[in-house]
């Protein structure tokens, strides 16, 4: 009790103050995002996400040797398919962008993790994350449909040599659906990162734009999460947990936290991954281009918040530098 009791007393020095801290960030807690495109040339600037480019997979191999050399352990790639139907036919082809640039990591940066997205959002024609088909008047991605193709998708991601895939659709049974592909194709031994809660968020503006993914008609409001429900996360974890998720993940993250801290203490002993989206990033990227806020400190600040909430690991297009100011603080 005051006076006997005073917290100021371990702030006076900043060495007490980095003795007691209680969170810490290090290159190994983040992921960084790739968006690879098909064909040959430029890289293609992503106007919202500065910093940040389409990238053909010739320019792969510099870009990852740079990531690797900063010590970030993992990539997720996200692709751009030469030609969209339907279907998604790119998205399970052994020739498709994705097996192409994991090929291409794994050559140019042996040392790196390369997670792969499973979805079909950037490889449909309309799209939207699946199969589409009209019941009783109504369009909608067809659940059960689309858990075929993810399977094939992850098994091809697998044969190309992804160390870890990542389905981010929202369909029910998606985990089972992959884990069952990946065990009979003889891929037990690949983890699945499950995007467990991942909400309908206006959040995802900019990353449309990056993976050209934005749905031709309606919006994904009836397979991603309302952003109202927190309760719900806990149903949806439960389920990815009892179907076989290595790890979890909760997007987006900074208006999420209270979702991030339910999970982690529902299920401390499964790690739990956050997806810092690209509108969290382009906030703080447009406030620090006018002088508003100052970048470093406030992206630190966002990404310590999201691990102190309870995530494990940080998806996060400031991961590169994250990593040069943590270098640099020591
Ligand atoms: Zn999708």
């Amino acid at each position: 009790m005051f006076p006997t009791t005073r917290l100021r007393r371990l702030r006076q020095h900043p060495q007490l103050r980095s003795m007691f801290r209680e969170t810490e960030l290090a290159p190994t807690d983040f992921i960084l995002p790739l968006f690879v495109r098909f064909g040959r040339g430029e890289r293609v600037l992503i106007s919202s996400m500065p910093g940040h480019f389409q990238l053909t997979v010739e320019h792969l191999a510099a870009e990852v040797r740079e990531i690797a050399a900063l010590g970030i352990p993992a990539v997720i790639l996200f692709g751009i398919p030469e030609h969209k139907d339907a279907v998604g036919s790119d998205a399970t082809s052994d020739s498709g962008i994705i097996p192409q640039a994991v090929r291409a990591i794994r050559d140019a940066a042996p040392e790196l993790l390369v997670i792969t997205d499973v979805c079909f959002c950037e490889f449909t024609d309309h799209g939207h994350c699946g199969i589409v088909v009209e019941k009783q008047g109504r369009t909608d991605v067809d659940n059960d449909a689309t858990l075929e193709i993810l399977g094939r998708q992850a098994v091809a991601h697998a044969r190309a040599g992804a160390h870890m895939v990542a389905p981010s659709g929202m369909m029910d049974g998606m985990v089972r659906a992959i884990r069952t592909s990946l065990d009979g194709a003889g891929f037990s031994h690949l983890p699945i990162m499950s995007y467990a809660a991942k909400y309908a968020s206006a959040f995802y503006g900019p990353f449309r734009e990056a993976a050209e993914s934005a749905p031709q008609f309606g919006d994904r409001r009836t397979y991603q999460m309302d952003p109202a429900n927190a309760r719900e996360a806990l149903r949806e974890v439960q389920l990815d947990v009892e179907e076989g998720a290595d790890l979890l993940m909760v997007k987006p993250a900074l208006s999420y936290l209270d979702v991030i801290h339910r999970v982690k203490s529902a299920h401390p002993e499964v790690p739990l991954a956050a997806y810092n989206v690209s509108g969290e990033f382009a906030m703080v990227k447009a406030a620090a281009a006018n002088g508003w806020l100052d970048e470093r400190r406030t992206t630190l600040e966002v990404l310590t918040s999201i691990k102190r909430a309870g995530a494990d690991v940080i998806i996060t297009y400031h991961a590169k530098e994250a990593c040069r100011w943590l270098a640099d603080t020591l």
